[in-house]
């Protein structure tokens, strides 16, 4: 390499690696448009996070294929820093393979950069196309227009151009070596085949192939690098970042807004003062976000996946949590220079002009699209702190969610039931309550928390009252709040009321705490994930269990069991309650209460932690679906019944719900269908209990 060239390739290299930094400078301000957010916490565990979502991939082999092909592409990246050191060292000191005085370790490097190099051709060819030929559905959709599809297109050609210009100059290597009768150093087992094929070059001819070749690869390169920033290809690197910062809590909690728990404070509190109120309530425009959120929106890689696992978009409703996280990048993209510019900045910045309220009100906080995302995006947070700015600062819910709310705040529970009715489920029982054990100078091993749906929806109360069968028949020394009991605030929370879902929750906790209660079991995923994840921050802590852990430990102890044979024969499947499944990851629990009833287990596709919603949670239960082509519940019965069980199960109030409607509407269109639902606390008390 001649001095010329020398000079030219440093000046170049060192403006690439210049105007790389101001990028990434940028890009690190932008993210920090966002608010504070400390994840500073539990390194130990972030660490082997990293490790397995971002280095392991894990997340990915759920499509085995797919999952090797991209392994293929992450590796190349990783290698391809080798042999680029390499590159940069000959391009500024004019050496000739430099790294060779490694000897053996060079041969190897060389063969597996050689080996992936073919590997990334053949990968990037066949991912363009799935993405232009097949069409693999999750690359399409409203939010992927021209420029993502462009973008996506014109990597994987960057990356093609790149690594045949790397073959390519490796093959003019070997020529120019051979043909000088000189050895050359390294191992290439594909670019030694192309050598052969330009076997006639001169030396002088193969030292020019290889050298425009070099310079193709390097400055592709370089170009790749600073396409980056603008791309989506930039989460190669964000994704460590992002998956280090995860969210470590488990994901059903939403966060505890603590402006609200101070103002909440105040209200039950006369003597407490609270800090002026902040100036914006929830999110709506991107400096509301925190910068994590805003990380999340950079990492995302567009693949789709969060999207094609979404029941609202599946059932052709207009969100998308890619979309969702696609405008939160591009309105960073747009009002960011000017936002770092001045805080008082507010043109273009508002989120809820690029998604719209039908968007955000048709998520069901599944977080099916959480779970299914590669590098650990929290789509959920975002939705739910734009509902809160919808609904705290704009009182814009839809009307539905509002006549819910005013029942929370009128009646203590999401329907218009009359408070007095709420422990109307155990006449003639004999339940006892708190306040009479604590008269009695008592105190149970466990508080039932029956819940609303529990306590006033007459097709769950068969269940409330099935479960307190098998406290009693277990032995176990119960009790209710009875009348003190109120909603536990999930639907408001959800629906974005913070203020509500905190006077709630501090009210149980005020009464819960009085009674000193120690150990909490509900047969409501929505009350478990409420009071055993949002609870502590505001004083409630508790050790709370889900109806299905319950029963399972009774079983597990030998206080009950049944009567062999009870439903043997009848074939059942078990529907996963997001709330319980993904957002706690009880899975096994309600699966090995089933297996108590010796019956036949069968699974439906989608379950565990890829189970679909019944389209209830997230407050749906309280208003009407957004438009689409399919109810959710439909979409869930459907799968349900193809397998033809005799009994569909559920450990949801809710699920119970969606499910029983669906089975009815599919009754309705066949009447052959003779499926049933039920919860598996009724499955057992059907079962002939055995006491021991
Ligand atoms: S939480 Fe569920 S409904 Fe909401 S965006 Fe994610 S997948 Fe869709
Ligand atoms: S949010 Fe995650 S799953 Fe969804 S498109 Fe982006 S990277 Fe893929």
């Amino acid at each position: 390499m001649g001095i010329i060239s020398q000079i030219v390739f440093t000046a170049v290299f060192l403006g690439a690696i210049a105007y790389f930094i101001l990028q990434a400078k940028k890009l690190y301000k932008f993210i920090h448009i966002g608010k504070p957010l400390d994840r500073s916490d539990n390194k130990a565990q972030r660490i082997k996070l990293m490790r397995r979502i971002a280095f392991g991939q894990s997340k990915m082999f759920t499509n085995v294929p797919v999952a090797v092909l991209h392994f293929i592409l992450y590796v190349s990246f990783i290698i391809i820093n080798i042999w680029v050191a390499e590159i940069v060292i000959d391009g500024i000191f004019g050496t000739d393979h430099v790294l060779k005085v490694l000897g053996g370790f060079y041969d190897v490097v060389m063969a597996i950069g050689d080996t992936l190099a073919v590997l990334t051709v053949i990968t990037c060819a066949i991912f363009l196309i799935r993405r232009n030929i097949l069409k693999v559905k999750r690359f399409s959709g409203r939010e992927m227009t021209k420029f993502p599809r462009t973008d996506a297109n014109l990597i994987l050609i960057f990356e093609i151009v790149i690594m045949l210009a790397f073959i390519f100059m490796n093959a003019g290597y070997i020529q120019r070596c051979e043909s000088a009768g000189q050895q050359y150093a390294g191992m290439y087992p594909f670019s030694s085949l192309i050598a052969k094929a330009i076997s006639g070059m001169s030396t002088e001819q193969a030292h020019i192939f290889e050298h425009v070749n070099w310079w193709v690869h390097i400055l592709g390169i370089l170009l790749f690098l600073n396409y980056l920033p603008k791309s989506k290809h930039i989460h190669i690197v964000l994704a460590f970042f992002n998956v280090y910062y995860s969210r470590l809590t488990p994901k059903g909690k939403l966060s505890t807004m603590p402006e609200i728990t101070d103002q909440v404070k105040a209200m039950v509190d006369p003597s407490h003062t609270p800090a002026d109120m902040p100036e914006r309530l929830g999110v709506r425009e991107v400096q509301d976000l925190s910068w994590k959120a805003i990380l999340d929106a950079y990492t995302c890689t567009e693949c789709g996946r969060c999207t094609s696992v979404c029941p609202a978009n599946i059932t052709g409703k207009l969100l998308s949590p890619r979309k969702i996280m696609m405008d939160i990048r591009d309105t960073v993209e747009v009002s960011g220079e000017n936002l770092l510019k001045s805080i008082d900045y507010h043109e273009n910045t508002s989120l809820l002009d690029r998604i719209s309220h039908e968007e955000l009100w048709a998520c069901t906080t599944c977080n099916a699209c959480v779970e299914a995302c590669p590098v650990n995006i929290d789509h959920v947070t975002s939705i739910v702190d734009m509902r809160r700015h919808l609904v705290m600062e704009r009182s814009e819910a839809p009307a539905a969610l509002n006549t819910m709310m005013s029942n929370i705040e009128n009646n203590g529970a999401p329907w218009a039931f009359p408070p007095s009715d709420r422990f109307a489920w155990a006449d003639g029982l004999d339940i006892p309550t708190m306040a009479d054990l604590t008269a009695q100078g008592k105190t149970p091993e466990v508080l039932f928390w029956v819940g609303c749906a529990g306590s006033f929806d007459d097709r769950y109360k068969r269940v409330t009252r099935s479960f307190a069968q098998i406290l009693k028949a277990a032995n176990i020394q119960f009790a209710v709040l009875g009348l003190e009991e109120t909603c536990t605030g999930d639907p408001a929370k959800r629906a974005g009321n913070e203020f509500l879902a905190q006077m709630q929750a501090m009210m149980n906790i005020q009464t819960m705490n009085n009674y000193g209660v120690k150990r909490v079991v509900t047969a409501c995923p929505h009350c478990f994930n409420t009071i055993k994840n949002e609870y502590p921050e505001l004083g409630g802590n508790y050790e709370v269990m889900h109806h299905s852990e319950f029963i399972n430990e009774l079983f597990k102890t030998g206080k009950i069991a049944v009567k062999d044979g009870a439903f043997q024969g009848k074939k059942i499947t078990f529907h996963d309650s997001c709330y319980l499944g993904r957002a706690n990851e009880v899975y096994e629990a309600p699966r090995e209460v089933l297996q108590q009833l010796d019956a036949d287990l069968v699974e439906m596709k989608r379950s565990k932690q890829n189970g679909l919603c019944c389209g209830a949670g997230g407050a749906q239960m309280f208003k009407e679906a957004e438009k689409g082509n399919k109810e959710i519940n439909i979409e869930r019965t459907e799968e349900a019944l193809s397998l033809q069980p005799d009994i569909i199960a559920s450990a949801c109030p809710f699920c119970m719900t969606m499910m029983t409607d669906g089975v009815k509407k599919k009754k309705f269109e066949n009447e052959s269908i003779q499926t049933q639902v039920f919860d598996i606390a009724e499955l057992i008390a059907q079962a002939e209990l055995i006491t021991k």
